[in-house]
């Protein structure tokens, strides 16, 4: 349906600062910006309490930020027993050889997903009312009026709709080709 951007002829290779700050707004774009800061401050390996103590913010909110970062395998800890206390400390890695697949995982689910709707679209004849879109089943099983608004459900020209998916995607291809 949508062509995958061609791969131009030789182009000269991108800066390697600038695949760092793609990357970083793509993560920042799919997790949020206080991730990310977790994730600049793993360097090198250190305790959440250091990080906590890095970026003025309280431990327990590190703690969650890492444990979102575990789930999606982009950070690695160890946990040792503090013989004193009888507390378990954690030391956490970033998982640099991951970061990049999860963010090509991220934008290809996105690009899949918009590819559906773009299904759904260029697939249908889709109605409008004052509340909602919908598509010509739906609208004739109601009588072609909105059991929500009352209002009439009128035939809806989805170009602009289709249009602003397509350049989403053509978005994401171009970001991806990139990563
Ligand atoms: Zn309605």
């Amino acid at each position: 349906m949508v062509s995958k951007k061609t791969k131009s002829k030789t182009k000269p290779a991108k800066p390697a600062a600038k695949k760092t700050d793609l990357i970083r707004d793509i993560l920042v774009e799919s997790l949020s910006e206080d991730h990310v800061k977790v994730i600049d401050k793993l360097n090198k390996a250190k305790y959440d309490e250091d990080i906590a103590s890095d970026l003025d913010v309280k431990a327990t909110i590190i703690r969650t930020l890492l444990n979102d970062l575990h789930e999606n395998g982009l950070v690695e800890y160890d946990r040792s027993k503090n013989k004193r206390t009888g507390w378990y400390t954690y030391m956490w890695r970033r998982r640099d050889e991951k970061i990049r697949d999860y963010v090509k995982g991220y934008l290809s689910g996105k690009i899949n997903d918009l590819n559906s709707k773009l299904n759904d679209e260029t697939q249908n004849i889709i109605f409008k009312c004052s509340c909602s879109r919908v598509p010509y089943d739906a609208a004739m099983q109601s009588g072609f009026k909105c059991n929500e608004c009352n209002a009439e459900f009128i035939e809806h020209n989805n170009s602009e709709v289709v249009d602003g998916i397509v350049g989403e995607i053509t978005r994401l291809n171009s970001l991806l080709s990139q990563t």
